[in-house]
């Protein structure tokens, strides 16, 4: 393990094990007591390279962290990691200059970014993105409206996918600085699940950046590879929360008795919770198996090339959706058994039933994956597996 993955694992035990569960009010942003505590341990955006100030850590760690802060608070997990969508794209097709100034920035402020590729009517078809981009001299200028964006409100920057005004099939990635003239966040989203997570809408109007800003590449192929590692971080948020499931059924049936005889000797709880640990070992694998994956392209010499000749990894699409579709049925099967309690808003079954719903849902739902799949990994003979 490396030692962000152990500091992660201490925090977790020290601090997010006793701090009370987040409510409908609550926003994890660079304000909490409980984010402070966790940037000054030097914690936050812990994937972003030593080249730019950051501890570095690998995909294969990510997962673990990932894992390890979901058990306790999977809103709080779903906060700390999203911002390597925007972060890892900027890495890899940002200018020198753009690269070192922002991610450095981040870094030491221990805050955030965030990334805006969706849109109410263009949906999951980002060929239909509405917001456009116009190049003037040396600025661009950005106008359109965007659906959701976590960390939005208190990112540094965000980095925004757009059509350019005179051409429907160029598409960039364009960073935006917090406080730009003619961006604003709109009001936050009430969420189901992921309690403590801020995403908000957008609205940019006449919002101008330095022509700079805007990443090398297509825009469409660059949030393509972006997606890759937040992924399967979100894969790796159902270990944690399986592993939860697992650990509250066990402290369940401790005291609970049946027939006479203590819950833990039931043939049919015991058959449950051996489903569930075979479940979950799967999940593990396939999440540890798109990070190697992952973590072999990033070592590359041109990192950003070998993304995108390999474009969307099939083994993070993989990773997503059978952790989603898993932990949903292991949810769905949980929140059975704990009886009444167990769908009292008191149990904490129902906060993470809530919050597993988002793994089938966000950066691509199933429908959406199934199709992607179908048409790079199904239809051409060699991508077969
Ligand atoms: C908590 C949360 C955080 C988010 N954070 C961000 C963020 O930081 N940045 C960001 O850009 N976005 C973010 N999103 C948006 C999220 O990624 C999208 O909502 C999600 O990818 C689904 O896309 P959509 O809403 O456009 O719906 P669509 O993809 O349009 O889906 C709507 C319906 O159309 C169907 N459908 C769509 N395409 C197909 C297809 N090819 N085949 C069959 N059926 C199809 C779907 O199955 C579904 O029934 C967030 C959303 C949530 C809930």
């Amino acid at each position: 393990m490396s030692s962000v993955a152990g500091e992660v694992a201490r925090f977790c035990g020290d601090v997010l094990a006793h701090a009370p569960r987040p409510d409908h009010d609550t926003v994890y942003d660079d304000r909490h007591p409980l984010w402070q505590k966790f940037a000054a341990a030097g914690l936050a955006n812990w994937w972003v390279p030593e080249r730019f100030g950051g501890a570095g850590a690998s995909t294969v760690d990510g997962v673990r962290i990932a894992a390890e802060i979901a058990y306790h608070d999977p809103g709080f997990a779903f906060t700390s990691f999203l911002p390597v969508l925007a972060s890892r794209m900027l890495e890899l097709y940002g200018g020198p200059g753009l690269a070192q100034e922002h991610l450095r920035g981040l870094v030491s402020s221990g805050g955030f970014c965030a990334a805006l590729g969706s849109e109410a009517v263009a949906g999951s078809e980002l060929t239909n993105t509405a917001t456009t981009f116009r190049r003037t001299g040396d600025v661009l200028v950005l106008n359109g409206e965007k659906a959701f964006s976590t960390n939005l409100a208190f990112a540094r920057f965000c980095l925004v996918l757009a059509r350019a005004d005179d051409d429907p099939r160029e598409f960039a990635m364009i960073l935006v600085p917090a406080g730009a003239e003619g961006f604003e966040a709109g009001p936050r989203w009430r969420m189901s699940g992921l309690l403590g997570t801020g995403t908000h809408p957008a609205t940019f109007t006449d919002c101008v950046v330095p022509a700079a800003n805007e990443l090398a590449g297509s825009g469409i192929r660059i949030l393509e590879v972006g997606l890759n590692a937040s992924r399967i971080m979100m894969a790796a948020m159902a270990v944690g929360m399986i592993r939860r499931l697992r650990d509250l059924h066990m402290a369940y049936a401790a005291d609970k008795r049946l027939g006479g005889r203590p819950l833990t000797r039931n043939a049919i709880f015991a058959a449950r919770l051996g489903q569930l640990e075979m479940e979950l070992e799967t999940v593990k694998s396939q999440c540890h198996r798109a990070a190697l994956d992952y973590d072999e392209l990033h070592r590359a010499p041109d990192a950003g090339a070998a993304f995108l000749a390999g474009g969307v990894l099939k083994s993070a699409v993989v990773a997503k959706m059978h952790a989603g579709q898993t932990g949903w049925r292991i949810a769905s099967t949980a929140s059975e058994s704990f009886g009444g309690l167990g769908y009292t808003e008191q149990h904490d079954v129902q906060w993470l039933l809530r919050s597993m719903r988002h793994i089938s849902i966000v950066e691509g739902g199933d429908d959406v994956l199934r199709d992607l799949i179908y048409g790079r990994y199904v239809k051409r003979p060699s991508r077969r597996g």
